[in-house]
């Protein structure tokens, strides 16, 4: 029997597109693999942050926006008052868990979220970002979006038990080195 487990649902919301096409991709392969008796393995990505992280008003991703107004000295700007809360992965670690997930069969037929499970708050985030890049940006505060979720954090315990995979690079370890990729690209374009 299938198990009922997610419990917040918004289909009509500002961001729900987002949400939304990530849940009927999980129905999808559901369907296919009930259908066609397909193997299948689904991740959950959270958060995720490194080089090469694209950067643009288009985008809008926390780390690169923080990061760039750091490195220019222009106000860094927090969404609501920062409480908020997040936790962000490196790329590498993320990258490191989906090939895991790709190997091991015990993983056929699991649902398995890879994030990090170290939560931090958005302000936490912005001082972070200014403090190891020296900036001497000030931080301001803008309205929150609408429907801005007031915490995000993986329970990544069927990774760590099917995958034997966890995180193992710490946020401030990650940043630097996000931070030295976005240094050296825009002092080449
Ligand atoms: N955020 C912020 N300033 C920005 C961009 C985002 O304070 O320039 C906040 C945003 O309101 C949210 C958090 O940072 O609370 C993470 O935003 P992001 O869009 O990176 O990820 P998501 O909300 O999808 O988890």
């Amino acid at each position: 029997m299938l198990k009922v487990s997610y419990k917040n649902v918004y289909p009509v919301g500002p961001r729900s597109c987002y949400d939304e096409s990530k849940r009927a991709g999980e129905a999808f392969i559901k369907a296919y693999e009930l259908q066609h008796q397909m193997r299948t393995k689904i991740v959950r990505i959270f958060n995720t942050a490194g080089p090469r992280i694209r950067y643009g008003p288009e985008f809008g991703r926390v780390v690169p926006n923080f990061i760039h107004q750091a490195i220019h000295d222009e106000d860094i700007i927090v969404f609501g008052d920062g409480s908020q809360t997040r936790s962000f992965i490196y790329v590498v670690d993320e990258i490191e868990g989906i090939l895991k997930m790709v190997h091991k069969d015990e993983a056929i037929g699991n649902v398995i979220n890879l994030g990090n499970n170290k939560e931090y708050t958005i302000l936490e985030l912005a001082n972070i970002i200014k403090d190891l890049t020296n900036s001497n940006s000030k931080i301001i505060f803008n309205p929150l979006p609408i429907d801005d979720p007031v915490r995000r954090c993986p329970d990544i315990q069927k990774a760590k038990e099917i995958l034997n995979w966890e995180p193992t690079t710490s946020l401030r370890d990650g940043l630097k080195k996000t931070i030295a990729w976005f240094k050296d690209n825009e002092r080449k374009s």
